[in-house]
């Protein structure tokens, strides 16, 4: 991964973060929510504990393992949509038990996070590997083969040739 990549990466995550709704004073005494992580708050005068979208949906799927995201989303509140996405960002992972929660989004097949089923995510991980295998192939070619390949791109890079 590159490091513009990681940046954007890290970016998208931090938002994510700030629109679980965190709890920013207590509910009780109204002093300010320290965060203590994954999705919990804890006010820093009372002690009473709190949660973000992310903690409350975490929590409740803790306890209710067969529970599917419409039933989820009303009992914590948050909406179906967010509680998707935070599936596809892979910040949830629903347990094996469970009786369903999200599809891969080629075959349908139920999965308990991310956004493809195993065996699509490898498929397309061979289909990258195969292109990247072809790639450097042709690479080869251009780089080592004797035979002058024509009206290609990268022929710039026939310096090696005698
Ligand atoms: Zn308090
Ligand atoms: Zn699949």
């Amino acid at each position: 991964m590159s490091r513009e990549e990681r940046i954007e990466m890290l970016k998208k995550e931090l938002k994510a973060v700030n629109t679980y709704n965190r709890p920013t004073y207590c509910e009780k005494c109204g002093a300010v929510m320290v965060f203590k992580g994954v999705g919990e708050y804890q006010c820093e005068k009372c002690g009473y504990l709190d949660y973000d979208d992310y903690g409350k949906v975490r929590n409740y799927i803790e306890k209710h393992m067969g529970a599917n995201v419409a039933e989820a989303s009303k009992a914590t509140g948050v909406t179906q949509k967010a509680i998707r996405d935070m599936l596809k960002e892979a910040r949830l992972e629903i347990a094996p038990n469970s009786t369903f929660f999200l599809r891969c989004e080629i075959c349908g097949a139920a999965i308990r996070w991310g956004r493809f089923c195993p065996k699509c995510e490898t498929a397309h991980h061979r289909e990258l590997e195969e292109m990247a295998r072809k790639s450097r192939h042709r690479d080869d070619m251009f780089g080592y083969s004797t035979e002058r390949r024509q009206g290609e791109e990268g022929s710039k890079r026939f310096t090696r040739e005698e």
